[in-house]
This record gives structure tokens, C-alpha cells and sequence, in this order.
């Protein structure tokens, strides 16, 4: 009895963990795709030769953060209204 109740959760932890993982990693992957080529389509008026500008506010003081947590991401991000406007790799 007290077997199956362990392996019963034993299998619930696992679903939970790859459930997670799969779902980090799908979150991960949909942050990759908005990288710089993807914001130079979406907005190319917003790219000029003083750099790039924040789609929200216009302003062209874009500052980079990097995301940690092992994402290997990094954030570019408009530092007057806060808004991000892309990612890429580090
Ligand atoms: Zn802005």
C-alpha cells in the first residue's frame, strides 16, 4: 500500500517537473524569438542611425539587463518608460 501511494508520488513529482521545464523552456524560447531582427521588422522606423528607439515612448536611451537565472538572456529595455523592446543572447 504505502509502495504505491510512494510511487504515485513519485510520478506526480515528475509530471510537475518536466511539466515545469517544458513550460520554462517554451517561455524561454518565445523571449528568444523577439531578438533584435524581430523588432527591426515589427517597428523599422524605429531604428536610425542614432540607434534604436522605444516603440512606446520614442526614446533612444535603451539600456541592457541581463535576464540571470541561467536564461542566458538578456533584456534591452527603454530606461524613461521602462518598456522592453527586445532580447538577445549573451
Ligand atoms: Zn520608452
Amino acid at each position: 500500500m504505502s509502495v504505491t501511494v510512494g510511487l504515485a508520488l513519485l510520478v506526480i513529482a515528475v509530471v510537475l517537473i518536466a511539466g515545469n521545464t517544458v513550460e520554462r523552456r517554451r517561455r524561454l524560447q518565445r523571449l528568444a524569438e523577439r531578438d533584435y531582427n524581430w523588432y527591426r521588422s515589427e517597428h523599422p522606423e524605429l531604428i536610425t542611425e542614432d540607434g534604436v528607439k522605444c516603440s512606446n515612448c520614442g526614446s533612444s536611451r535603451i539600456h541592457v539587463r541581463h535576464l540571470m537565472q541561467r536564461t542566458f538572456l538578456r533584456k534591452h529595455f527603454c530606461s524613461q518608460c521602462g518598456t522592453t523592446l527586445y532580447y538577445s543572447h549573451e
